[in-house]
């Protein structure tokens, strides 16, 4: 029971259960099921969030590859973008940043203690599968047991075939203190991460190495905001939802936990703030 409740909270929320706060733990088992509720377990693809942003993104207006460093509650913002700063006036701002950088581009904002996990994450390209032992069939998420890491998710596990080439997905919460996973982030190389990756995977798949063209790892220093004890009963976490002047707030942080459910909650009452104004 312990090993799944630190399990759950590592994946979720890049803590130990020790260290989690209650509420949430609970909301993690809880939230799973609602009563009438339209069930999907498995959501995977190869390219991760890619997919979701090409659907979203069809038919709009993007600019990529641009930094907002300012935004003022009467609509102004400065940016910077491929061709230098600009400025654009615009009629209404959804500010959907981490909270510690909407923090710095509206300063006078309540504060909240945010605390950040951080995550490493890697892609390995396999042109074949391991073969199962007792030949179980692949499953779409595995476990190690004793591993610091999460395991892996089979990112083409949607695609429903269970041979041939595939991308696993392999995920390592770091649930100490942030601040000293993002040094030990900023320091490692792609070789040694590589070589941990394989390492650990290769408790459960003692041939992989050689089944493996390509891996890629990421590091993301505030991957996810961790709901400590306490966290989620700080007014100033409610009073950070109210809009200031022309700009109205989104973002998963304002929930104090990283979950897309509540990024896309936090969207939608942006834009509906946006509408009865
Ligand atoms: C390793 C990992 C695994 C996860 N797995 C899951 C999962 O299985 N299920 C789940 O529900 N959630 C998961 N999450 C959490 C999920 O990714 C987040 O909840 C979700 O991405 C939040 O969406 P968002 O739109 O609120 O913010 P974000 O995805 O953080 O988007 C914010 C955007 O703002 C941009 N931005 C930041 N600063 C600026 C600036 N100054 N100017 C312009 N743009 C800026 C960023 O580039 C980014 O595109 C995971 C997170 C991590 C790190």
């Amino acid at each position: 029971m312990r090993w799944l409740c630190d399990y759950s909270c590592r994946d979720d929320y890049t803590l130990l259960a020790k260290d989690t706060s209650a509420w949430a733990g609970l909301f993690y088992f809880a939230s799973r099921r609602g009563i009438g509720a339209s069930y999907q377990s498995v959501v995977t693809w190869p390219d991760g969030n890619g997919t979701l942003v090409r659907h979203f993104a069809k038919g709009a207006k993007i600019e990529t590859g641009v930094v907002v460093t300012k935004v003022d509650p009467d609509g102004t913002l400065v940016a910077i973008g491929k061709d230098g700063p600009f400025g654009v006036k615009a009629q209404h701002v959804v500010l959907a940043v981490p909270g510690f950088v909407a923090d710095r581009l509206v300063p006078d904002r309540p504060r909240t203690a945010l605390d950040y996990g951080a995550w490493a994450v890697a892609n390995l390209h396999l042109h074949a599968r391991p073969s199962e032992r007792m030949g179980a069939p692949t499953a779409w998420d595995s476990v190690i047991r004793n591993s610091p890491s999460l395991g892996y998710v089979s990112a083409t596990h949607q695609r429903g075939r269970d041979h041939g080439p595939t991308v696993w997905t392999w995920f390592y919460p770091f649930t100490g203190p942030g601040d000293v996973a993002r040094k030990q982030v900023i320091g490692a190389s792609y070789e040694d991460w590589a070589e941990v990756v394989l390492r650990d995977l290769e408790v459960a798949h003692p041939n992989l190495r050689s089944l493996v063209d390509r891996i890629e790892v990421a590091f993301w220093g505030h991957g996810m905001i961790r709901p400590k004890p306490g966290a989620l009963f700080d007014p100033n976490r409610i009073a950070r939802l109210q809009p200031r002047g022309k700009i109205h707030f989104a973002h998963t942080d304002l929930s104090g936990v990283a979950l897309f459910e509540e990024a896309f909650d936090h969207g939608l009452r942006a834009a509906r703030e946006i509408t009865v104004t």
